[in-house]
């Protein structure tokens, strides 16, 4: 159960070492609490009226049980706190498309145990101050142009890490998809730095799906290749990709959209063969600009990034889904005027 309580100019005695309660004294501060220390269970009360409530950190110490039932004897209710996370850790975050409701458990766990923050600009950083009282680091990326190199970024992650912070570093999508997180997992190894990765929610599965395409369809596609569209592909790419017969994702795809379309089209694939645009995806202006292959680089000429291509037969479910959800709409009109009559 959560509970929400106003705190503002509220005496909050904080209970917990001071490693393991660091991050509930900035949360407590951050409400507008006027936060006391108790940092072990027999460590004397600080003189005054008693606290308006006890948060109690969760440090290991055996005695707290029963210095916090006097608290509670006392009438002063305790509240249970998760201990800090582990100081000198590197934590790679997949953030999801972008939507907060879209950050997995956890993310939002890791988040809030979080010294330090180091995010993109596509993972939902809107909503961190609500989710964590780390210190927040944009080294976001935006196409040709990095705020920080990745090797700065790597820099900044480690020396954090070995500074005794708990580093999360957010990522858009999930770590492992096209975000280099191989290679930051690498530099913290390699700094004998405690790493661990949480997988996030893609944008190569959930854009299509926030357009209502599905990326693999019984009868319809089998399989789905999910690939980078930051430099031209090949001849030959195009040629397998041609080959598969099944749904095509490209990411980081609208700069290379007419060479991809011509090089598929050489390679023998359908000039009908419909291809979906998503563009901002669970963003406030999300658009899908859906043509055929011979059609899309003139449909899609005033599309910008961030945007995912699906190019595939599963494009036309989400169009017949469209279909069914107005027939929906027309029948529930239909029984609405029946049932006014
Ligand atoms: N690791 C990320 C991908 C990083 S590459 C993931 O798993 O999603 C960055 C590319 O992802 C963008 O160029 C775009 O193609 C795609 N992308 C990420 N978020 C998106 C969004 N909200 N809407 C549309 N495309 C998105």
């Amino acid at each position: 159960m959560q509970l929400s309580i106003e705190l503002t100019g509220r005496t909050v005695l904080v209970a917990g070492t001071d490693a393991a309660a660091r991050q509930a004294v900035l949360r407590y501060r951050a409400a507008g609490a006027v936060v006391r220390r108790l940092t072990g269970p027999d460590a004397p009360a600080a003189a005054g009226p008693l606290p308006f409530l006890v948060a109690a950190v969760d440090d290991g110490q055996p005695g707290w049980p029963a210095r916090l039932d006097r608290f509670r004897a006392a009438g002063v209710p305790v509240a249970a706190e998760p201990a800090a996370g582990p100081a000198g850790h590197v934590t790679l975050v997949g953030g999801g498309p972008g939507a907060g409701e879209l950050l997995t458990v956890a993310a939002v766990a890791a988040l809030r145990d979080a010294d330090v923050v180091f995010y993109d600009r596509l993972a939902p950083h809107q909503d961190l101050p609500s989710l964590t009282t780390a210190e927040l680091v944009d080294v976001g990326k935006t196409p040709g142009h990095h705020k920080v190199s990745q090797a700065g970024i790597e820099e900044l992650m480690v020396n954090a890490a070995q500074a005794g912070a708990n580093v999360v570093r957010l990522k858009g999508g999930d770590p492992y998809v096209f975000g280099r997180g191989g290679e930051e997992v690498t530099a913290c190894v390699r700094a004998v730095l405690p790493v661990r990765v949480i997988s996030g929610v893609t944008s190569a599965v959930s854009v299509p799906a926030a357009a209502g395409i599905p990326v693999t369809h019984r009868e319809v596609s089998r399989l789905f290749t999910v690939v980078s569209g930051h430099a031209p592909l090949t001849e030959d790419e195009h040629r397998h990709l041609t080959g598969l017969g099944g749904t095509i994702v490209v990411l980081m795809g609208i700069g290379t959209l007419h060479q991809l379309a011509a090089g598929l089209r050489r390679a023998g694939m359908r000039a009908d063969m419909p291809v979906a645009v998503i563009e901002r995806g669970y963003q406030p202006g999300q658009r899908t600009t859906i043509a055929d292959l011979g059609g899309i680089t003139t449909a899609a000429a005033g599309c910008g990034n961030p945007a995912v291509l699906v190019i595939g037969e599963v494009v036309r479910v989400a169009e017949a889904n469209r279909g069914c959800d107005a027939a929906a709409a027309e029948l529930d009109r239909l029984a609405a005027s029946l049932v006014g009559a």
